[in-house]
């Protein structure tokens, strides 16, 4: 639940700027409202690779204000940078990306030069520069990001590697930590789409958040309380834009982990997890807020304004549950199977298909549950009380290719209950990708259409009800076929 402290609201509505006209506007606020000025325009999608964020660090070095340096290598030779921005004696360490592929606070990392490297609010910046000095590694994992995959190059998880410190990249985290005495540090990763809050109505995660223990008791010590506290801050602020969006991983120690290590070397570790937002699937929303948290941190860190915050700002947090949500939900319908009817409800989720390129290909939705999901939250839902559902047929015919298929009116075809099409594909791989989002399947010319109800299944069902409203699910997209 959301709480607010008087000390709080006093800090939120300071001015930032003193030019501002706006005085009242929050600090978070003018940070979210100026990400669109400073976005990194090269930096897309959730696929850019180590060679796309390269020259947008290199090209730091012309600004006086920062400092590049290659920290150190990648297993396969890959440079890792330290960037290096302000004077001041609090240190802020922020590293993304040790998972390849979780990169939403890398592009994030990007938007955040733009606005340092800028003449703009020249005040603020040489405030922060005179009390902080921003420390930031971003894609520390670039092998694997080159093929978004979590592991690094020897297959190992880097957030296991903490105490070991087998790999380079593991070196680097641990060398710039000791090297600054990082005063707070800022864990920057990308979870499951699928966490669910189990509170509200249940909704995903778009962000969680952790002060990770450095014990097994889950002591809290001066170090890990400031980064309860300044979470507690990031929460506040976060209410305005994703309420019941956020959440709070589970705290029990992982003596591997680097969050749990860098809490125990004395840095105030703050884990931040993006989680999936509604119609983002590239991120960009969730990259809009990590530009705004992680500045509103800075003037938090910098004027020590997270000092006054209850830990029970913190705890207030609904815990972040995996696998607590689907993508989509078809409830209470009347599943029709051999003659007799069962009320079910029928959970999907999406799994990504990437191409040669490691970038997405398509969406495949397949059955992830069926019965009673109703403890469960959902990205997109239709309440089918009253409907019948029912695996579609296989259209008799087959087709020479995908574009023969659109050329029937499919919408007569699938309004009689058609919904499976078979073509005489010699690329599977472009038939699939061609057929992708359509309201119905399209089957090799020896596939069959897959059984029904079946967990695992990709399939095309029709949803009727009685007054004659009529639906297409396929392809993991609701479509409307009354006549
Ligand atoms: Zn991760």
């Amino acid at each position: 639940m959301y709480r607010s402290t008087s000390a709080l609201i006093m800090f939120l509505f300071a001015s930032l700027f003193a030019s501002n006209a706006n005085a009242q506007t929050p600090i978070h606020q003018q940070f979210y409202d100026l990400f669109d000025s400073y976005k990194e325009s090269s930096i897309t999608d959730r696929y850019s690779k180590h060679a796309d964020i390269e020259p947008v660090i290199l090209s730091l070095s012309d600004h006086a204000d920062f400092t590049v340096q290659m920290e150190g290598q990648s297993v396969e030779g890959r440079p890792i940078y330290l960037v290096k921005w302000g004077n001041g004696p609090k240190t802020v360490f922020m590293w993304s990306q040790m998972h390849g592929n979780e990169p939403t606070a890398t592009m994030a990392l990007m938007d955040i030069f733009n606005f340092l490297k800028d003449d703009e609010h020249a005040d603020v910046k040489r405030r922060w520069s005179e009390e902080m000095t921003l420390l930031f590694v971003p894609m520390v994992n670039p092998d694997v990001a080159e093929g978004y995959k979590r592991r690094n190059a020897l297959d190992v998880d880097l957030n296991r590697d903490a105490l070991r410190l087998t790999n380079p990249e593991s070196q680097i985290l641990k060398n710039v930590r000791d090297r600054y005495d990082a005063m707070f540090g800022f864990n920057l990763h990308d979870q499951s789409v699928y966490y669910g809050t189990g509170e509200g109505n249940n909704e995903p995660v778009a962000i969680a958040f952790l002060a990770p223990a450095y014990n097994v008791e889950k002591d809290t010590n001066p170090v890990r309380k400031r980064a309860k506290q300044l979470i507690g801050v990031l929460n506040q602020d976060l209410q305005s834009y994703i309420p019941w969006k956020i959440a709070r991983y589970d705290d029990t120690f992982e003596p591997r982990a680097f969050g749990d290590n860098m809490q125990r070397w004395g840095t105030s570790t703050i884990l931040i997890e993006s989680g999936g937002y509604d119609n983002d699937p590239e991120k960009q929303y969730l990259r809009k807020l990590h530009f705004m948290m992680l500045l509103s941190s800075f003037e938090y860190i910098s004027a020590g304004k997270y000092e006054s915050v209850a830990m029970d700002e913190y705890l207030s947090i609904p815990m972040n549950r995996f696998n607590n949500v689907f993508s989509y939900v078809i409830r209470n319908g009347s599943v029709v199977h051999e003659d007799n009817e069962y009320v079910l409800d029928l959970a999907f989720r999406v799994q990504e298909v990437l191409n040669d390129e490691h970038v997405l290909e398509r969406n495949v939705s397949r059955i992830s549950d069926v019965g009673d999901v109703s403890t469960f939250g959902s990205y997109e839902e239709f309440d089918a009380d009253g409907f019948t559902i029912q695996n579609m047929m296989e259209f008799p015919e087959i087709f020479p290719n995908v574009e023969a298929v659109m050329a029937q009116d499919w919408k007569r075809l699938l309004r009689q209950g058609y919904g499976y099409f078979r073509v005489y594909g010699l690329d599977r791989d472009a038939v699939l990708r061609e057929s992708a989002g359509m309201p119905f399947r399209v089957l090799l010319e020896n596939q069959r259409a897959p059984a029904f109800p079946a967990i695992g299944e990709d399939v095309a069902l029709l949803i009727e009800h009685e007054d004659g409203r009529q639906y297409v699910f396929a392809n993991g997209v609701m479509t409307n076929i009354t006549e």
